[in-house]
């Protein structure tokens, strides 16, 4: 009864029939998945569950891309899934899902869900509270943001099976939502950080009437938990896309909030150079193959809001090397608000940025002392940033880059006669180098 009363309101869907696109119509193919993702839909299917590839890896290889992982759907619950495999982990409280170890490979193994209805599913923005209830693979779909994730594809028979139009709209190259547009971000404002990063990732356009809204709903983006908020922003600035994405957030409206300083960063000739730079610096490891650092990344985004912070402090008459700290623990602070960068980042931001006034002692030991800083790499290629953005003499990256690259005795020659800031205090003729230990709390250029 409550069962045929469900479906009536949802139009049939729980029931609704796929269409399945047989091989013949697709390039997908099961060769192109890894043998842990065959192995773990081979399992499954074996022991009388449905199984399936789904979300971006179908997406991406319709679209003749690498995808980064492979995610399992299946009707099996996490319960029904754990035995099947010798290494399976259940994860997730609120959300659970099987993580299945084979060899070196974690396949993520999610039971289909439905989407919650009712008055108490979401709160008075009309965000979903909780996706947490067991449904059909037809619900699973349409759950699901875009038509372009809602695909699924069985190895077995190399079908593709298709509930809300998704093959139709991968080769239209266009990024649609399923259902209602304002609803379904209203349901979850993260699905326009989503729509935007996906159409640059891809090459897709945003469907006219998944676009339309977003400007006007951006607001919503408040009322994200800054931990959903900061997954997103990673990806989002990772993907090897960046310039063009976030070029679009602001056409789009989104940036504002987001990195709630970025508007005021981008606003600055210098801070929107240094930020070009290191965003089109990111970009290009990325499609070279290289790693890419999200604390890096993030401390360039961060890095002018600090300078003027910073800058206020010593104009108050601070003490500059005390003053850069509280200059980065006041921007980290502000910035958890909205963003929440984890700890394990911030210790590297940090390390990062105090590192900075350290490039401007060219005298005595420091330098030598300098290039065995742990964190010198990353620093000095920071200091790129910030001479390629004019913030910085390009003189004195050049400095570094041959003195890195210099033999010890060239070493000696490079090396600055001692310079005012240390003569002020110190006296004629003492060498810098026998000051204090350093550490970099203790060093900036004009801390002595
Ligand atoms: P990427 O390649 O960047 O990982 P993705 O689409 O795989 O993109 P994931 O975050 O890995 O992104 O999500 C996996 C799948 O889960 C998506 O393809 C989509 O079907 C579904 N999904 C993810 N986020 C949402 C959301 N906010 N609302 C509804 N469905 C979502
Ligand atoms: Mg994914």
């Amino acid at each position: 009864m409550i069962r045929r009363l469900l479906d009536r309101l949802l139009g049939g869907k729980r029931g609704a029939a796929p269409r399945i696109h047989a091989r013949e119509r697709h390039a997908m193919r099961r060769e192109q998945l890894p043998a842990a993702a065959r192995t773990v839909t081979g399992k499954l299917q074996e022991a009388g569950f449905k199984a399936f590839i789904v979300g971006g890896a179908v997406r991406d290889l319709l679209l003749g891309i690498a995808p980064k992982d492979f995610d399992v759907a299946t009707d099996a619950t996490p319960e029904q899934v754990k035995p099947l495999f010798r290494r399976a982990f259940i994860i997730g409280r609120r959300f659970r899902l099987v993580h299945v170890h084979v060899g070196n490979e974690v396949i993520e193994v999610s039971t289909f869900r439905a989407a919650q209805t009712g008055d108490d599913a979401t709160d008075e923005h009309g965000r979903l509270l909780s996706d947490n209830v067991y449904g059909t693979q037809a619900e699973d779909a349409l759950r699901r943001d875009f038509t372009i994730n809602a695909l699924y594809f069985d190895p077995a028979t190399e079908t593709v099976w298709d509930y809300v139009g998704g093959v139709t709209d991968i080769r239209a190259r266009r990024l649609k939502l399923i259902g209602p547009p304002v609803t379904r971000y209203r349901e979850d404002p993260v699905r326009m950080l989503r729509a935007v990063r996906l159409a640059a990732k891809l090459g897709l356009t945003i469907d006219a009437r998944s676009d339309e809204p977003i400007a006007r709903l951006a607001p919503l983006m408040q009322n994200v938990p800054p931990a959903r908020l900061f997954d997103e922003m990673q990806k989002l600035l990772l993907s090897g896309h960046a310039v063009e994405t976030l070029h679009s957030l602001r056409v789009h409206g989104l940036s504002r909030g987001l990195l709630p300083l970025l508007d005021v960063i981008l606003e600055q000739p210098v801070g929107q150079r240094f930020i070009d730079a290191a965003l089109a610096g990111t970009d290009r490891r990325v499609s070279e193959g290289k790693p890419v650092s999200p604390a890096f990344l993030f401390a360039t985004l961060l890095w002018q809001r600090v300078l003027a912070t910073w800058g206020e402090a010593k104009a108050r008459g601070e003490r500059p090397a005390p003053a850069l700290f509280a200059a980065m623990d006041s921007v980290l602070a502000a910035q958890a608000e909205q963003l929440a960068i984890p700890r394990r980042f911030e210790a590297t931001m940090k390390e990062i940025w105090a590192l900075q006034p350290r490039f401007e002692q060219r005298a005595g030991a420091r330098p030598a002392r300098l290039l065995e800083q742990p964190r010198f790499r990353a620093a000095y290629d920071f200091l790129l940033l910030r001479a390629e953005a004019g913030e910085v003499p390009p003189a004195l990256a050049d400095w570094w880059t041959r003195f890195q690259q210099a033999a010890p005795e060239e070493r000696e020659t490079m090396l600055r006669p001692d310079e005012a800031p240390a003569k002020r205090r110190r006296g004629r003729g003492r060498r810098r180098s026998a000051g204090p230990a350093e550490t970099p709390a203790a060093s900036g250029p004009q801390h002595e």
